[in-house]
């Protein structure tokens, strides 16, 4: 018997993302958490890159700035390898949104979403382990009144670096573990310690603390500030052994290590926070196994901050309706298959551009001093300060599409073009706020729709005007991004045609069963 379609294992940004994603399809997953509350020490104090704008897609974002407290901005900076990346005078369109919200307040909201859309979650249940065979996937559950089994037809492990799906399945995880400890606080300072208005520390004995990163022969200080004179600071070093993040910090370690990096002591006032973590560059060798997938933590880990969340939280966004389709008996053949196709590659793109972050970060001879100094050089040009910007976002991602639709913007993440019609005017974000679909026709083609209208029962067709067309039609998928496009003036008989393997490819049979 099964007991739920879709059981998601891990209650963290990606599983609960994926819970309501799959809630928005019609599917109603089971999500597993083994703590048996919601987490009260933030791992992240805020996330950024592309998730900010699906958030936007699907009508969420003043959610997230009600919980957050702070409004949803611009990132005026952001550290790269040990710069500091300012973004400050750049124009719109902004290269990444910066969210102020802990992770545990992240979760909370996420979790609420799911529960809304008719996830169920239990918090205090740790799978110890799962096996499949063709039809199902069970999981040994430990849960507060005993161990239980549970039968499903999907699992996914979003259960985190330390996945124990990912491992039973015997999905490998190659990659490598810095030899190099960070620690986190965050802190106020006495009296005795100026705060100096661009955000140094003038400090007794000591002399003056840059903002951003200060390298001494022991290691990296890094200093920022936060809100309501709370201080962010961190410290670097070289250490063998494996960093456990989830293991806590005392602040006798926390003020030993600053010691040892500064070479002084540095008086703390109040300390909210304590934290220890580790880098590793690492990604699942496939994110399926059968009817066992992995998403966030589970399939990637990145040796820089900043990017875990964005990352996994577009994992399940991806997943989703591809996992919905399958449940629902509607998939294509192979739309399962594209979750690893393109999640592998957008994490492989993350991988790229966290490792060259530690090379740039961890040289500590000349040559990579000038390096670090070239690449500041390099970025005082808007070009790749922008471009640099989108690589960390992960805006600049094109899934690989099947070779008849090369058109510029197929595989990318859609603009939110401004939609004017008889109805007034809207814009691409609201039509995604249901997660549907889209075909947009921008050019008045009755050609297209008409194509389109044999896939009513699967997808929703707009027709639109837009201030600077960039197409004549968009089949857009529920994930955001572009299936299809018709270029401009594209003639029917080539449209029409493309636009039919399009959607047989991604939404399956039309409503009449005919076939390609
Ligand atoms: C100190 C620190 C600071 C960070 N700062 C940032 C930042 O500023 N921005 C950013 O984007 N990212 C940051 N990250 C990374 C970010 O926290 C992770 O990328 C993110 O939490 C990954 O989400 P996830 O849902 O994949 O996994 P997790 O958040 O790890 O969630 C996994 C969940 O699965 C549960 N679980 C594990 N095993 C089982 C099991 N067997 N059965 C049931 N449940 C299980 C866990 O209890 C947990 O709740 C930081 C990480 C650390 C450690």
């Amino acid at each position: 018997m099964i007991d739920a379609d879709v059981i998601i294992v891990g209650a963290g940004p990606a599983g609960l993302m994926l819970a309501g994603e799959l809630g928005l399809a019609g599917v109603r997953p089971l999500v597993l958490e083994r703590q048996p509350q919601l987490r009260k020490t933030p791992k992240a104090n805020g996330f950024n890159g592309q998730i900010v704008e699906l958030l936007r897609y699907r009508g969420l974002l003043h959610r997230v700035e009600t919980a957050s407290g702070r409004p949803i901005r611009p990132a005026p900076a952001a550290p790269f390898g040990g710069v500091n990346l300012d973004f400050s005078h750049l124009a719109d369109p902004v290269p990444i949104w910066a969210v102020p919200l802990p992770q545990p307040r992240l979760e909370r909201l996420l979790g609420e979403r799911a529960d809304e859309l008719g996830a169920g979650i239990r918090r205090g249940h740790e799978v110890v382990g799962v096996s499949q065979d063709d039809a199902t996937v069970t999981a040994d559950v430990r849960g507060p009144a005993g161990p239980y089994q549970m039968t499903t037809r999907y699992l996914v492990g979003c259960d985190g670096a330390h996945s124990r799906v990912r491992d039973t399945a015997g999905i490998s995880f190659p990659g490598i573990t810095y030899p190099e400890v960070n620690r986190l606080a965050q802190v106020t300072v006495p009296d005795s310690v100026t705060r100096l208005d661009n955000g140094d520390l003038d400090v007794p004995g000591l002399g003056r603390i840059r903002a951003g990163f200060t390298r001494t022969d022991r290691g990296v200080f890094g200093l920022g500030s936060l809100a309501a004179g709370v201080l962010l600071i961190q410290t670097t070093e070289d250490e063998p052994a494996e960093a456990d993040d989830d293991a806590p910090m005392t602040l006798t370690e926390f003020q030993d290590s600053i010691r040892r990096v500064l070479g002084a002591e540095l008086p703390l006032g109040e300390v909210t926070r304590l934290s220890r973590y580790g880098f590793q560059a690492r990604q699942a060798e496939r994110y399926r196994d059968g009817r066992i997938l992995v998403a966030g933590d589970a399939a990637h880990q990145f040796p820089a901050t900043g990017i875990g969340i964005n990352v996994g939280m577009m994992d399940a966004v991806n997943l989703a309706w591809k996992l919905a389709a399958v449940v629902g008996g509607w998939a294509p053949s192979g739309l399962l298959d594209t979750y690893h196709d393109e999640r592998q590659f957008a994490g492989a793109r993350a991988l790229l551009q966290t490792q060259a972050q530690v090379a740039l970060r961890r040289g500590e001879d000349l040559a990579a001093e000038a390096l670090r100094e070239l690449f500041l050089e390099l970025l005082a040009d808007e070009q790749p300060l922008r471009r640099l910007g989108a690589l960390i976002a992960g805006a600049d991602i094109r899934y690989p599409m099947p070779s008849r639709s090369q058109a510029a913007l197929v595989g990318a993440f859609v603009p939110d073009l401004p939609l004017h019609s008889d109805q007034g005017t809207s814009s691409v974000a609201e039509l995604m706020h249901t997660a549907r679909p889209v075909l947009l026709d921008l050019a008045g083609r009755a050609d297209l729709r008409q194509t389109a209208r044999d896939w009513q029962h699967r997808i929703e067709i707009h027709t639109a005007e837009t201030d600077h067309r960039p197409a004549d039609a968009l089949l857009i998928r529920p994930d955001a991004h572009i299936a299809w496009a018709a270029t401009r003036g594209e003639p029917a008989g080539t449209a029409a045609p493309a636009l039919r393997e399009a959607l047989f490819r991604w939404f399956g049979a039309p409503e009449n069963g005919g076939r390609m």
